[in-house]
C-alpha cells in the first residue's frame, strides 16, 4: 500500500495517540483525524488508580501530552464524539452524532469497556474504574472510616484496595480467585499479595462467588455473596474484568482478511500478524486481538506498554512497513510500596524459581519455566534486575519457542 493521504484513527488515547505521532515521525504529512466518545484530550489511565485516586496528582497531570504537542501533531481531535458504525468497504466512520468520517486508512484504538454487575446502575455508590471521570467520582466517595467493597482480584481491584486503605478506608477485597492476581501470576506471587494486602488491614474475602449488589433507598449497602453472607458497605468498586469496546462494529460489515472474522470471539478486533484487521483498517491497543508470529498464536495484551509499541507497528504498516509485531510482553502493577514488573507470559500453570533477592524480604526476582523453557520473568521491588533477567532469560528467540 503507498502512503495514504488520510488516516483516522477511532480512539484518542495512550494507544491512538502513539499511532498519530508515530505516523508523523515516520514523514506522513497526510490528514490525521482522532476520533474520542470522551470528553478528554489524551489522557493516561495508570495514574487513575494509583495518584490520582490518592488524591496525590492534580488530574491535569494525566494529561499525555502538552497544547503545544498537540498542536504541533496537525491533527483533528473530535471529542464527545463516539463512533457508532463502521462500513469497511468504504473505509467510513458514522458518529453519534450523524457525522461521516471517511479516510484511506483506519485506526480501531477504541480500549476496553469495564464489566458490571446485575443492579448496578441504578446505585449510588458503585464505581467502576476505567475513565478520568470514574477516578474523581470514586475518589469523592473514598473518605476515611467508611467500608469499601472491592468486587474482583485482579490487578485494578487490588489496586484500588491498597489505595483506598492509605486512604484510611475499611477495605473488603472479594472475588472468585484464590489470591490477588493469582490467576495471572500463580499461587506463589498470589500468595504474597494475599499477605501483603492482609498485613496493611485489607480483609480478603476471596474464593468467592458474589451473588447481588443491595442497597436501601437507591443507596449500595452491601455484597451479598453466594450462601447468603453479607458484605456492608458505603461504597462498591467493581473490578470484575472488562471487554474491548467494540459493540460500535457489531452490525457493521467488517469482513476480516482472509481467515480473520472481524471480531474475535472475546470481542476483540482479529487482526493478521501486521495489526491488519481487514484492507486500510488497522486495530492497536488494548482492543486489538492479533497474531503474535513468534509464539504462534493470537495474543491480545491490556496494559500500556503494549499501547505504544503496538502503535510503532501500526504506523509503520501503515506506511507500507509490512512487519509483523513480535513483543515480549510486560506489564506493571503498583501496590502500597510494592512495585511488581511482569514481562513475558507468565502463568499459575508456570513453575516460578527465585533467581535473586528472597520473597521472604519482600524484594525478588523470578523466573517462570514451562515444559522446561523460561516463559516469564517477575520483579518484586527489583525493576531494574528484572528488567536484566529478561534481556537474559526471554530473548525473542526463547519466547518465539515457548
Ligand atoms: C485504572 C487503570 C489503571 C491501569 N494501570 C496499569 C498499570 O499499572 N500498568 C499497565 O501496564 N497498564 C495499566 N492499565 C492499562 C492501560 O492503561 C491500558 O492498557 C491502556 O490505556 C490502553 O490504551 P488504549 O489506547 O488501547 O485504550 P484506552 O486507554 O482504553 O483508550 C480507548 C479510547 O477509545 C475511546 N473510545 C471507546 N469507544 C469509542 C467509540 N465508540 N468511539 C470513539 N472513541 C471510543 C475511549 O473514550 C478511550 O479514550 C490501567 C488501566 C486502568 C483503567
Amino acid at each position: 500500500m503507498t502512503s495514504p493521504d488520510s488516516v483516522l484513527i477511532v480512539g484518542a488515547s495512550a494507544a491512538g495517540l502513539s499511532t498519530a505521532e508515530a505516523l508523523r515521525r515516520h514523514g506522513y504529512q497526510g490528514r490525521l483525524t482522532l476520533l474520542d466518545a470522551g470528553p478528554h484530550l489524551p489522557y493516561d489511565r495508570p495514574p487513575l488508580s494509583k495518584q490520582v485516586l490518592a488524591g496525590a496528582w492534580e488530574p491535569a497531570r494525566v494529561q499525555l501530552r502538552d497544547p503545544a504537542r498537540l498542536e504541533a501533531l496537525q491533527a483533528e481531535f473530535a471529542l464527545d464524539e463516539p463512533a457508532v458504525a463502521l462500513d469497511a468497504a468504504a473505509r467510513a466512520v458514522t458518529t453519534g452524532s450523524g457525522r461521516v468520517l471517511r479516510a484511506d486508512a483506519l485506526v480501531i484504538a477504541t480500549g476496553l469497556t469495564p464489566c458490571r454487575l446485575p443492579g448496578q446502575d441504578g446505585l449510588a455508590g458503585v464505581h467502576v474504574l476505567r475513565t478520568l471521570d470514574d477516578a474523581l467520582a470514586l475518589r469523592r466517595d473514598l473518605t476515611a472510616g467508611r467500608r469499601l467493597v472491592v468486587v474482583g482480584e485482579g490487578v485494578l481491584g487490588a489496586e484500588v484496595a491498597a489505595t483506598a486503605r492509605a486512604l484510611g478506608l475499611d477495605v473488603t477485597l472479594a472475588g472468585m480467585g484464590r489470591t490477588p492476581l493469582g490467576e495471572q501470576l500463580g499461587d506463589v506471587i498470589g500468595e504474597l499479595l494475599s499477605r501483603t494486602h492482609g498485613e496493611r488491614g485489607v480483609r480478603l474475602r476471596l474464593g468467592v462467588t458474589v451473588e447481588e449488589l443491595t442497597g436501601a433507598g437507591g443507596q449500595v449497602t452491601g455484597v451479598r455473596l453466594a450462601g447468603g453472607e453479607l458484605l456492608a458497605a458505603d461504597v462498591v468498586v467493581v473490578a470484575v474484568g472488562s471487554r474491548p469496546a467494540t459493540g460500535w462494529l457489531e452490525g457493521s460489515d467488517l469482513p476480516g482478511l482472509p481467515g480473520l472474522p472481524g471480531l474475535t470471539p472475546g470481542g476483540g478486533v482479529a487482526c493478521d500478524s501486521r495489526c491488519r484487521a481487514a484492507e486500510g483498517i488497522y486495530a492497536v491497543g488494548d482492543v486489538a486481538s492479533w497474531q503474535h508470529e513468534g509464539l504462534g498464536r493470537r495474543l491480545r495484551l491490556e496494559n500500556r506498554t503494549n499501547a505504544t509499541e503496538q502503535a510503532q507497528a501500526v504506523a509503520a504498516n501503515i506506511l507500507g512497513a509490512d512487519r509483523p509485531y513480535t513483543p515480549i510482553p510486560y506489564f506493571w502493577t503498583d501496590q502500597y510500596d510494592v512495585k511488581i514488573q511482569a514481562h513475558g507470559l507468565p502463568s499459575p500453570a508456570a513453575e516460578l524459581t527465585v533467581v535473586d533477592g528472597d520473597p521472604e524480604e519482600r524484594r525478588f526476582t523470578a523466573l517462570y519455566r514451562e515444559g522446561g523453557r523460561v516463559t516469564g520473568v517477575i520483579g518484586w521491588n527489583m525493576p531494574k534486575q528484572a528488567r536484566v533477567l529478561r534481556q537474559q532469560a526471554l530473548g525473542a528467540q526463547s519466547l518465539a519457542s515457548a
